[in-house]
């Protein structure tokens, strides 16, 4: 498969993948309770599901379906960061798949 390399970021053209992230949830956020867990160790995070996605992914968009709702952590997320880069780039590197870095 070829790892073909463009020019813009953008979560149009990705799985995703920063809701693979544990996303530890703050004093203040308000999402809908079935979609928490505690860790073993106290925080309280997203629950993901079997596939490592978050719970709130909606897979028939690849996109979040508590937008409005959406964790604050999640808020701060910026596309195209160096941290959304990376992870396009784990991701890719485990999946084999075309996914935009830079
Ligand atoms: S709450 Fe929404 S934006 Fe945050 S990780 Fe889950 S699906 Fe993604």
């Amino acid at each position: 498969m070829t790892l073909e390399k463009r020019s813009e970021v953008s979560c149009d053209r990705c799985d995703a993948v920063c809701c693979r992230l544990t996303v530890v949830l703050m004093p203040g956020d308000n999402v809908p309770r079935h979609l928490v867990d505690r860790l073993p160790d106290g925080p309280e995070v997203m629950r993901k599901d079997e596939d490592g996605w978050c719970a709130a992914v909606d897979h028939s968009k690849m996109n979040c379906s508590i937008y409005e709702q959406r964790p604050s952590v999640c808020r701060k997320f910026s596309m195209g960061s160096a941290y959304c880069r990376s992870e396009r780039e784990r991701y890719r590197d485990r999946h084999l798949i075309d996914i935009v870095l830079a």
